[in-house]
């Protein structure tokens, strides 16, 4: 049967978004798929996972930066034309056909930033090759994403060591 590529939406309030999209791109890459990741938003700074994808799956998984950081260290032009960038290589690389799964993390601020359209967002995904599945993180995933995807999880804050005052961790945050 041919692969049914899906839509998969990590969203909420709670922490683990980001880390299970990055969870399931390591499952992907383990058998033997072409997986490209986008970050919006993010700054430039060396993550774990890309060091960790960079070391074991060089050709296999891309990742590409499309961030400049913390918004309110930035001004917000700035901003939105590294988020803007991001969204035409996140155009490319889905009608590419030259990928097995795309992870587009935190892409939901784009449509509240009013940077992209939800739209504009679901005309993209409804051209993309059928093999090819697609991850989404962000908090506050609109209503037309969700109708759309396959599979949606929301991530609901039980405690984070954020509200004992512990900042963030290496290997944990980053
Ligand atoms: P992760 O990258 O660890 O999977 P995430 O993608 O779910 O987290 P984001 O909304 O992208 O979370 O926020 C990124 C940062 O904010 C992370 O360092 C995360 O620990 C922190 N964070 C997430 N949820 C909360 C929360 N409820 N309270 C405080 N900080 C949070
Ligand atoms: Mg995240």
């Amino acid at each position: 049967m041919a692969t049914q590529g899906l839509v998969i939406i990590n969203t909420g309030h709670g922490k683990g978004k980001t880390t299970a999209a990055f969870g399931q791109a390591l499952r992907a890459a383990g058998q033997g798929m072409k997986v490209c990741i986008i970050q919006f938003i993010k700054g430039q700074g060396k993550t774990g996972e890309a060091l960790a994808f960079a070391a074991a799956f060089p050709e296999q998984v891309e990742l590409h930066l499309a961030g400049t950081g913390f918004t309110w260290q930035q001004d917000m032009e700035t901003v939105k034309a590294a988020a803007l960038a991001g969204w035409q290589l996140a155009g490319e690389k889905i009608l590419s056909d030259a990928y097995d799964l795309i992870v587009l993390d935190e892409l939901t601020y784009l449509i509240g930033f009013g940077i992209v359209s939800e739209e504009e967002i679901l005309d993209l995904f409804r051209q993309r090759p059928q093999r090819l599945h697609l991850v989404i993180t962000g908090r506050d995933a609109s209503s037309g994403l969700i109708e759309y995807a396959d599979l949606v999880t929301e991530m609901h804050a039980l405690k984070h060591p954020y509200q004992k005052g512990i900042k963030a961790q290496k290997g944990i945050e980053f």
